[in-house]
Parts: structure tokens; sequence; C-alpha cells
């Protein structure tokens, strides 16, 4: 695994926004983990999923525009699973009790893809080496998208601003049907080894991909006929693919965000306090959106998020205010985009710098 350090200096940054939200949870006598509205949200769209589900295999037929609608609604609640219930639960920040835990985050099982994998690539990886290239799974998408300045450039992605779309539609597909199993039979993350498996890892990984196929494909075909089976499953997948990915990317990839380069010798030295460098590589969007807010599980408040993993994300927008407060103290800079539209506008112009060839010039 690369070595990736940081500097020691600045660390007061960090100490004292600690202190400072633990004495928010101190005082206001919090738990930092999740609520009994988390809990509710949980329930509701875990059931909403599987409403969903029995009206368009078993309450058929229903106009095509509902249909097609349904299904688009269905993938979106498949994401909302993903980034309220199985993000906090593989962070370990659903609920204080561990089982609990490791319970919802097999919610990400229930979508198709392995959360043991899942675990190491985003908690460890993607957490602790934010935007470092050769370490950072999360940007690593080649040949076809450059997702950093510090990739190699290949001339097909100077067009990347405007197929990347259909590729982020296909990411969940590819996600269970390639990436997944890429990690099971090379046992690694990018760059980095996964834990030796044991009879329960074996268990997990073919349970979820031969439960995907029966839940979502082979049950539906069994009523509906294969052709109308597919075509569901795909129209959810799709929809899927494009919320989780626009979601996700919004918070990184994005212009103004720092990145780091460990491709070519594994090391790096990164010259800031980790909290700083976190603040520099991580942007909130529409903080104010109650409905977003509700919805993404905390993932428009990514600074906050990156700061404190362990936190639920329900606390989020209370501790934006401290970060802001402890930010301003240190002249470190807040990043954030006031709409969602703002922030959409800045991925695909990052997109479309990384795939000019000034830009991959400059950068090289
Ligand atoms: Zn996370």
């Amino acid at each position: 695994m690369p070595q990736v350090t940081f500097s020691k200096d600045k660390r007061q940054f960090h100490v004292e926004l600690n202190q400072r939200v633990n004495e928010y949870f101190k005082t206001k006598q919090l738990s930092q983990r999740g609520n009994s509205k988390l809990f509710f949200k949980a329930f509701f769209m875990l059931g909403s999923l599987f409403a969903l589900w029995a009206v368009l295999v078993f309450m058929q037929p229903l106009a095509l525009w509902v249909n097609v609608l349904l299904l688009m609604v269905f993938g979106t609640f498949m994401a909302f699973i993903g980034f309220n219930v199985m993000h906090d639960s593989c962070h370990g920040a659903f609920s204080n009790n561990s089982v609990v835990n490791d319970i919802f985050g097999y919610s990400m099982n229930l979508l198709g893809a392995e959360c043991r994998f899942w675990k190491v690539k985003h908690n460890v990886l993607h957490h602790t080496f934010t935007n470092v290239d050769g370490v950072d799974d999360d940007i690593f998408k080649p040949p076809f998208l450059r997702m950093s300045p510090n990739q190699p450039y290949r001339k097909i992605q100077k067009y990347q601003a405007w197929y990347m779309i259909f590729l982020y539609s296909i990411s969940v597909l590819f996600w269970v049907y390639w990436m997944d199993f890429a990690k099971y039979f090379t046992n690694k993350v990018h760059t980095t080894d996964l834990p030796k498996k044991k009879l329960a890892d074996h268990v997990s990984f073919w349970g979820t991909k031969l439960f995907h196929i029966g839940f979502y494909i082979i049950i539906p075909g069994m009523v509906l006929g294969f052709k109308m089976a597919f075509i569901g499953y795909f129209i959810a997948m799709l929809s899927l693919g494009i919320v989780i990915s626009i979601v996700f990317q919004l918070a990184h990839v994005v212009e103004g965000a720092a990145y780091a380069d460990a491709q070519a010798t594994g090391v790096v030295d990164i010259d800031e306090d980790w909290a700083i460098y976190q603040m520099q590589s991580t942007f909130d969007f529409c903080p104010d959106n109650a409905f977003l807010t509700w919805s993404l599980g905390g993932l428009n408040y990514q600074v906050e998020h990156h700061l404190f993993p362990k936190v639920s994300h329900v606390h989020y927008p209370a501790i934006r205010k401290i970060v802001i407060e402890v930010a301003q103290k240190y002249g470190v800079q807040h990043n954030e985009f006031k709409s969602f539209w703002s922030a959409v506008k800045s991925h695909f112009g990052m997109m479309h710098h990384l795939g000019g060839v000034q830009y991959a010039q400059a950068s090289a």
C-alpha cells in the first residue's frame, strides 16, 4: 500500500475542532450516532423499496409512463438507502450497537454490492487519502475518465464531460457485475490488499450476487416475462447509477478541490495537516435545502462527514456551524456550493478542464 503522510504542523485547528464538537454532544447530552428519526427514516426507505417492488411486480398492468416513473423512483430509493442507511452503518455511525451497524450495513448487499469490500475502499482509502492518486479508488476510472490533474491524459478524455453521464448511469451495473468480482478474485482494492477471506466472506459474496439476480430479475421475470423484467431492471439500475455518481462526485471532483499524487513512487508527503487537507479537497452543497439534507444522508455535508465520519449524518447541520466558526478562527476555508446546480456545473466544468489538452499539459 502506498505511504501517505500529512504534516504535523497546524494541528491546532483539528484539536480545537474535535474539542468543540465533543463539547456540543456533551452539553446537549446527545449520542454521536443515529437517533430515532434516523431509524424511522431507514424503515420508511426500506419499506418503500419493498412496496414499490411489490407494486411493479404484482400490480401490472400499469400505464407505461407510470411504470417508467415508478422504476426511476425505485432506483432513486435504492440510492437513498445507500446514502442514509448503508453509508452511516458501514461507518459505524448508524447506532451505538456494532451488531446493529453490521446488520444495516448489509443494506449495501441488498443493493447488489459487497459491503466488506466497500468498507475498505471507502472508510479506509477514500476517507483517509481523499483525492490522493494511486490510493483513492473513487477517482481512479481509466481509461475513459480522467478525474484528477495528476493522471495520464488520453485523447478520448477530451469528450469526457459529454459521455460521462452515460458511464455514471452504468456505474452500479459495472460495480455489481465487474468491480466486485475483480476485488473478490484479486483480493485487492486498487493498490491495497484486502484481508484474507474467511468462509463467511465467500458466503456473503455469492449470496449477495444470487439474491440480486433472484430478487431484481428472476422473480419479476417469472411473473411478468423476462423481457419486461430486464427492461425494468435496467431503468432502475441506470437511475440508481446516475443519482449515486452525481451525488458522490460533487464533493471532491469540482473546480478548486485539492489533489495529491502517490502514483509514481507510492509515497507522498502532503504539506498540510490531515484535517486541513480534508477541508481543501471536499465541498458541501446546498446545506439549507431540507429535502436534500433528509434524502442524501448528509452527503451534501461532505466536509463535516469527512472530518467526523463516525458521527451520524443527522448531526451534520449543527456540526457545520461549529466547523465554520473554528475554520474562520484559523483562516481555513470552508468550501461549499449554495445551490445543487452550481455544484453540478462545477463538476461538469472540472471534468471538461481535466479532459482539455491544455489542462493536461499544464499539469503534466
Ligand atoms: Zn463516507
